[in-house]
């Protein structure tokens, strides 16, 4: 009889994490989404034949191994961009990655004097015990830098003062980077590309239809696998468990939220990339008061993309646009038709992916999709970029979970969670939201890959009760 692997989550990682058992072994794969649609974070929505990602997602790594992945995958559909974005702050367009001569001109002479000054400052004067987010970056740029290129999108991304954000994102995010490696690249980065951090890097890959696109062929491989099953809608509720084992997983049908019937999924072995607080909460038996305060406390940062089309061909040339200035709610644009025109419905029209950072539950994600909309409307007009008229139509998508927060207490709160499901031996972690980790779609594969290795490597061990679909109650 043929082992079950079930996974939750058909993001990147459960994708990845599908397809590599099905290549490298026998099992049978059971996928358990919760959306309507797979591809988790990394999905194409389609609007009247209008497609916007979550936030534009553009390949690109450092692993070769991922990248080959990609290509074999997607052969001539996996297109090679030349990076063009830039960060507009005070009404005036910063090319990212940084370009001396650009800098010089919109920051004035005197301005960029005195970041110099603040650099050399804390070169010599750095700050000794570094807890902060701020503390870092202050120590490898100055503190006028820091204010003008990462104060204000940083605490839009994430809703929390500099100073209270661990020095760890901005050591995963900004590692390599430094202010000598900056102004090298902002002068001479055209002659030196190939050896620029990923920070810098101004070539990426994308799908003609998207980054789903990717994420879609992936799941029709595992679909066309006798042994593969993707099943949508099933959002994974209750883990049931003991003596260290995960047994089973029950789903509510999304379809038929009314109903109490749960759906039941037997395996050897489960592979989690569903958020860790959700998957704590869901266990039965539930853990002790600490694990489950732990969980309680990790924090998730929610993202609202208004996405709009606009009555104007190629409205700017950028890919996507930071927005730095404190005039406007939205963090970034992301301009759909630049990255394909398989993107666009009308090819005489833009689409603008305008994000929101957020929390649930606060004013801007309890508002309307028709008040946000009007909100992306006028931010676009105050910006200079569109004009209200001009904008046609627009959808609105709310990820409640789109970023998991580093927050000065995540590391303690993580490492009794982790603590804690290390203690089973057939439930492995893997993902962005299913690790905490801020990673990636290359990241959150190589921990799908760890976590097919952990399965495949692992000496057998009792088959237990196979029955798949049993409806059962809560
Ligand atoms: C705005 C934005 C822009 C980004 N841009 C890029 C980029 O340009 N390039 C890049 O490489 N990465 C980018 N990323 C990161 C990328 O989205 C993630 O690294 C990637 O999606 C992580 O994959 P995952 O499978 O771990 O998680 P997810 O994509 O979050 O997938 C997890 C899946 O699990 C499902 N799930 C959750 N709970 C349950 C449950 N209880 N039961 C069943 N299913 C459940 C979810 O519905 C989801 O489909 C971006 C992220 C954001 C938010």
């Amino acid at each position: 009889m043929k082992k079950r692997v079930v996974i939750i989550g058909a993001g990147p990682a459960g994708l990845t994490a599908g397809i590599e058992l099905l290549k490298r072994s026998d099992h049978e794969v059971k996928i358990l989404e919760r959306d309507n649609i797979i591809g988790g974070l990394a999905r194409t929505n389609d609007y009247k034949n209008y497609k916007f990602d979550i936030g534009p997602h553009h390949f690109i790594t450092e692993k070769p191994e991922i990248e080959k992945w990609w290509k074999d995958l997607m052969g001539p559909d996996f297109i090679k961009h030349h990076r063009f974005t830039r960060i507009l702050y005070k009404k005036k367009y910063f090319n990212y990655p940084l370009n001396g001569l650009n800098v010089i001109r919109n920051l004035n002479i005197f301005e960029c004097v005195s970041c110099v000054l603040s650099y050399v400052k804390y070169r010599f004067f750095p700050i000794k015990d570094i807890k902060s987010f701020e503390d870092w970056v202050i120590n490898k740029f100055g503190k006028r830098l820091f204010n003008i290129f990462f104060k204000t999108y940083t605490e839009k991304v994430w809703g929390i003062p500099c100073n209270k954000i661990s020095s760890d994102w901005a050591s995963q995010r900004i590692k390599g980077f430094s202010m000598s490696k900056a102004i090298f690249y902002a002068f001479f980065g055209k002659w030196f590309k190939k050896n620029a951090p990923r920070t810098l890097s101004d070539e990426f890959y994308y799908p003609p239809n998207g980054s789903g696109q990717l994420w879609n062929r992936v799941a029709d491989n595992i679909k066309s696998n006798n042994d593969g099953d993707i099943l949508l809608n099933q959002n994974v509720v209750s883990i049931k468990h003991n003596d260290g084992q995960v047994n089973a997983v029950l789903t509510k049908n999304n379809n038929n939220a009314e109903s109490s019937l749960l759906n039941r999924y037997n395996a050897q072995s489960f592979l989690s990339s569903m958020p860790l607080q959700a998957l704590i909460n869901a266990l039965k038996p539930l853990p002790e008061k600490k694990v489950l305060d732990a969980a309680n406390s990790l924090v998730y940062r929610g993202l609202i993309t208004v996405n709009l089309v606009i009555d104007k061909e190629n409205i700017f040339p950028d890919h996507w646009v930071y927005i730095h200035d404190k005039d406007v709610k939205m963090g970034r644009i992301g301009n759909m038709g630049n990255f394909s025109e398989g993107m666009l419905g009308n090819k005489k029209h833009s689409t603008l992916s305008l994000e929101y950072f957020t929390y649930v539950g606060d004013e801007i994600w309890n508002a309307s999709e028709e008040d946000l909309i009007a909100l992306g409307k006028k931010e676009l007009s105050v910006l200079g970029i569109a004009k209200e008229e001009q904008i046609l139509d627009g959808i609105v998508i709310k990820s409640p979970e789109a970023y998991p927060v580093y927050d000065e207490n995540y590391q303690e709160h993580l490492n009794i969670v982790l603590g804690y499901l290390s203690n089973f031996s057939n439930l492995n972690l893997m993902g962005r939201n299913g690790m905490h980790r801020y990673n990636n779609m290359d990241i959150a594969m190589l921990s799908a890959f760890k976590a097919v290795d952990q399965i495949l490597l692992k000496p057998d061990f009792d088959i237990l009760e196979k029955s798949i679909t049993s409806e059962t109650t809560l």
